[in-house]
């Protein structure tokens, strides 16, 4: 249900000559509107959870500020009002104006999205941010929604994840087999094809699940998230890179007929906060990872390791195996997976020579 209020005009209207003729333009600086709106904004995060479940409660205090409370978000966590996974339908049939969530849990609905969140041994933060901002991204996924009724914004990243928490040591491929992991979208299929057994967990069953023994292993976030679930806690072995995820983008989802209800200048807020939220991620998970790798370098029971080069050189294989499956099944995919390895072709050959560089030389 909409809950929209029209108060437009009438204070404003008040000693303004001729405001009451719909012809004339009465509005202060000749555009902005009074008129006030209320949404609702469903996520898949516990909530207020550090990280992913803050940064959409930032983004609604953000637009309420800069918008002099003419956009008023109440946001809810995940199973509060919809369950987690269920963001996108909602936010398509109208139940609510705004989601917030990763388009790969929308695998098996919309397989193409995946790409808009991440790929396995794909683009990192900074080069989803320039592929979605300046490489066309953006109008693909624009296109990709409009049969869902969606507009969605890239909002917020948490830069390169961990490989993950495991009861088991991997010393080969073979280690995967048989292993119960959480693991969601891409990572998840290429983990099932190394023998191992996908499953996908709302947020807030993780932690059980790893300490009962229900799942081997999971992977999160990072660092900063993993420490506030107390994953730390129920296992031994934390592997990285998190190949699975190398800079995950999280998506605002905004209803059409919500997007196109609002004036040209809410639309800029929305969408300039959606940017800024995604610059404030990355600064707080680079703090927040610091903070809490230290906290995890102290702790005895725990055992940092890289996955060996042999292990990680088999993943990437399988991985080029189901994308290019993925992308000759269904018509978005192909299209967008080959724009998508286009870019990440180019961008590579700039990251290789800055980023990667310098951080291979500071570590001389
Ligand atoms: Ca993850």
């Amino acid at each position: 249900m909409k809950r929209r209020e029209f108060v437009g005009g009438i204070a404003v209207a008040a000693g303004l000559a001729g405001c009451a003729k719909p012809e004339n333009d009465c509005s202060v600086g000749g555009g902005i509107s009074t008129e006030t709106f209320e949404w609702d904004c469903v996520t898949s995060w516990p909530p207020k959870f550090p990280g992913l479940g803050m940064a959409v409660e930032n983004l609604a205090e953000r637009v309420e500020q800069a918008s002099a409370g003419r956009l008023k978000i109440k946001v809810y966590g995940g199973g509060e009002l919809v369950p987690p996974f269920e963001v996108f339908d909602a936010v398509s049939r109208g139940v609510v104006e705004m989601g917030h969530d990763a388009s790969y849990y929308h695998k098996g609905k919309v397989d193409a999205a995946q790409f808009f969140t991440a790929i396995p041994f794909g683009l990192n933060s900074m080069e989803l941010n320039a592929w979605v901002h300046y490489g066309g991204g953006l109008e693909l996924w624009r296109e990709l929604y409009e049969p869902f009724n969606l507009v969605p914004f890239l909002c917020g990243n948490t830069a390169v994840q961990m490989g993950g928490w495991f009861n088991k040591e991997i010393n080969d491929i073979d280690d995967f087999k048989g292993l119960k992991m959480r693991i969601p979208g891409f990572g998840g299929e290429v983990l099932r094809r190394a023998g191992g057994q996908p499953i996908s967990l709302p947020a807030s069953e993780i932690f059980t699940s790893l300490q009962t023994g229900a799942i081997d292993a999971t992977e999160w976030v990072g660092p900063y998230n993993d420490v506030s679930f107390g994953l730390h806690k129920a296992a031994r072995y934390y592997y990285y890179p998190g190949w699975q995820e190398p800079g995950p983008g999280l998506e605002c989802i905004i209803n059409k007929d919500a997007w196109n209800s609002l004036p040209a200048d809410l639309q800029a807020i929305v969408e300039i906060t959606c940017q800024s939220i995604t610059t404030d991620m990355a600064a707080e998970y680079t703090n927040g990872n610091a903070n809490s790798l230290q906290q995890i370098l102290a702790d005895p029971n725990i055992e940092l390791r890289p996955f060996p080069d042999k292990v990680l050189q088999h993943l990437k294989a399988i991985t080029a195996e189901v994308v290019a499956e993925i992308m000759a099944a269904d018509p978005a995919s192909k299209k967008i997976g080959k724009a998508f390895y286009e870019y990440l072709a180019k961008v590579a050959a700039n990251s290789n020579i800055s980023e990667r560089a310098f951080l291979n030389t500071r570590e001389k």
